[in-house]
């Protein structure tokens, strides 16, 4: 549930999540969003807010601006909050696709009109077509996949050398998480899997994913890198792993789970 357009009486106290492209405004000093609406480094005007939520019994206040407006330095991405703790990592991800949401919605994709928001759902709705638009997000699989006491990890051409995590890939129309596994595998490493088991989820903001991932068994195929995505690809034996992504994303703890099932064998 998101609430539009407070009093600012209503929104004294709180969380402010302060987002302008794609980023959240913190205090140097401070890795969460400040504290009460007096110490807010800008101008609000009451259409601005809207609700996301509660942290620490106080409610979360998110304030879109479209240009930022300060030192670029105290412009964090939601990333920076990620070790501070699931909760408000989970905010600051809200404050930002919600963001993304108002800024891309205001005329209809159908027939051009100025969009209104709902004011009873999250919801961008064309008053002269119809047209109704929900916040996008996109599903995305990581998959760890085992051999024995061996995982298969990757290094994304995006990534620096000596960094490997597991396969990743986004969900297709009309296919279901399974099926996107099975073919962002045998697409961006040639290797046939099966015995999917699905672990957990996490929302990933940049811009606007779901990760869900799932722990998978090897059947066959020799590793055959996909060019433009994978740089390298190898089987690591689960107690001598290369530099992986930290416990913090749903990657890292994919592989850690793995490690502890092959240490319960
Ligand atoms: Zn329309």
């Amino acid at each position: 549930m998101i609430k539009h357009s407070l009093t600012l009486t209503a929104a004294e106290h709180g969380y402010w999540f302060i987002v302008s492209q794609g980023r959240i405004f913190l205090y140097d000093d401070e890795s969460v969003p400040c504290c009460a609406l007096n110490a807010l480094p800008f101008p609000v005007k009451e259409s601005q807010i809207s609700w996301i939520g509660t942290y620490n019994q106080q409610d979360c206040y998110l304030v879109v601006f479209d240009d930022r407006v300060t030192d670029a330095q105290q412009w964090h991405t939601p990333r920076s909050l990620l070790p501070v703790g699931e909760a408000l990592f989970q905010l600051a991800a809200r404050a930002t696709q919600v963001a993304l949401f108002f800024q891309t919605h205001r005329f209809c994709g159908q027939c051009g009109s100025k969009m209104h928001l709902v004011n009873w759902e999250l919801a961008a709705l064309c008053p002269k077509c119809g047209h109704r638009c929900y916040p996008r997000i996109a599903p995305c699989v990581l998959v760890a996949v085992l051999k024995g006491d061996e995982i298969l990890l990757a290094r994304s051409s995006r990534h620096k050398a000596g960094f490997f995590s597991i396969l990743a890939g986004f969900v297709e129309s009309a296919e279901t998480l399974e099926q996107a596994a099975i073919r962002e595998v045998k697409e961006e490493v040639g290797v046939d899997i099966n015995n999917l088991r699905y672990i957990a989820s996490q929302p990933w903001p940049f811009p606007h994913s779901l990760m869900t991932g799932f722990i998978a068994d090897y059947v066959a195929g020799d590793i055959v890198c996909q060019p433009h995505e994978i740089a390298e690809a190898y089987w690591y034996k689960l107690d001598d792993l290369p530099e992986t992504p930290s416990q913090h994303t749903l990657s890292g703890q994919l592989i850690a789970l793995a490690k502890t099932l092959q240490n319960s064998k």
